[in-house]
């Protein structure tokens, strides 16, 4: 989505300043705002977050104070969304900066999704097909997914929501996360080889063949996280090479040959709950986000914890969330100018929340 600049007194300002005045427009506005900062966002954010989490924590502390008038949620904009369809009408969801989208959920549409859907009908007559996205994606996906008799997941919930889907039918179009599909598929023991096949949303029936799509269990879109497919197996090794007790700890949004080596592998609040939980003297590589690596770091200064990548880049639409823009949002709103409002349109709004309830009672 497209996101004005900022004013120049904002663009301008120091990160002291932003944070002084930050914590003044907090103040005024006491009760009537919640401020949610995901894990993957910078130190300068996450010290104004009521709540902190990954998607799935965030999407239940959304609902924690219908008294607020106001989420201001410190993510992207697939979070904000599922925020805005989780609370109730009379509170508004605010996305400090539009431009805060997500790469990987941008690689499906509903257009392409549709298209699969009609393709894969028409070969597998007998079959029912169960389709689960990944809370990574658009509102009116998560419609559609409602609307099909599906479920939205997360990395934390994944083989439960594939159980789930596998007790409903007898396939599963998982989307758009290749790597997270296909992890929770072989930890439930399927074989990749042999039951999956990927969907190319650019190719005649996604690159398959009607008999590779027949046998197949899990049909996984061709989608990835430009932040977790940068792991590889040769990181994985240095790190063991150097540190000869070294724990592998990754997310599953890695591709699988990382996530077969890694010692353990788990959403983003299985990773922060394993380090805080671990020995002091414990040496840790982890593969996910570099803020929340840097952050766990700190906050674990009795064990050795870094990043598996040592060239790794924050997710840089997470990174768009600036104490400036955080700021303008606020300022407006102390203003009584709410700006950066997140409305999912009201038909999208009612299968999607089909979708994230099953979601939410799948634990
Ligand atoms: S880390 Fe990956 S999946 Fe998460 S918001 Fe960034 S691009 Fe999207």
């Amino acid at each position: 989505m497209y996101q004005a600049p900022l004013p120049p007194e904002y663009a301008t300002l120091t990160t002291d300043d932003a944070r002084t005045r930050i914590i003044e427009a907090k103040r005024q506005l006491g009760t009537r705002i919640v401020i949610l900062g995901h894990h993957y966002q910078r130190d300068e954010i996450i010290e104004h977050a009521d709540y902190r989490g990954d998607s799935f924590k965030l999407a239940k502390d959304a609902n924690r104070h219908p008294e607020a008038e106001y989420i201001v949620f410190c993510g992207v904009h697939f979070m904000a969304e599922s925020a805005d369809i989780l609370t109730p009408d009379h509170q508004k969801v605010i996305l400090p900066n539009l431009a805060a989208g997500c790469s990987m959920a941008d690689m499906a549409n509903l257009f392409q999704v549709r298209n699969c859907w009609r393709d894969l009908e028409k070969i597998v007559r007998e079959q029912i097909i169960v389709p689960v996205t990944y809370i990574n994606s658009a509102a009116n996906l998560k419609a559609f997914v409602g609307e099909k008799g599906g479920t939205v997941c997360t990395s934390t919930n994944a083989p439960k929501a594939v159980e789930w889907a596998l007790s409903q039918g007898q396939k599963v179009l998982f989307f758009p996360d290749q790597h997270l599909g296909r992890n929770t598929g072989a930890k439930m023991g399927y074989d990749p080889e042999r039951d999956m096949v990927v969907w190319d949303p650019h190719k005649p029936l996604g690159g398959n063949s009607e008999e590779q799509i027949s046998t197949a269990t899990f049909i996984l879109w061709k989608g990835h996280c430009s932040v977790h497919q940068r792991f590889t197996v040769e990181q994985v090794e240095a790190a063991k090479s150097k540190h000869p007790n070294i724990k592998i700890l990754v997310h599953p949004e890695c591709p699988i040959e990382v996530v077969r080596l890694s010692d353990l592998n788990g959403s983003t609040e299985f990773i922060i709950n394993t380090v805080n939980a671990a020995e002091p003297g414990s040496a840790w590589a982890i593969g996910t986000e570099i803020n929340l690596v840097n952050r766990l770091a700190k906050e674990n200064p009795d064990k050795t914890v870094f990043c598996l990548d040592p060239m790794i880049c924050p997710c840089a639409t997470m990174y768009r969330i600036h104490p400036s823009f955080l700021l303008y949002v606020l300022d407006k709103l102390v203003a009584g100018e709410p700006i950066n409002v997140i409305e999912v349109p009201q038909k999208t709004k009612d299968f999607a929340k089909v979708a994230l309830d099953r979601m939410l009672t799948l634990v």
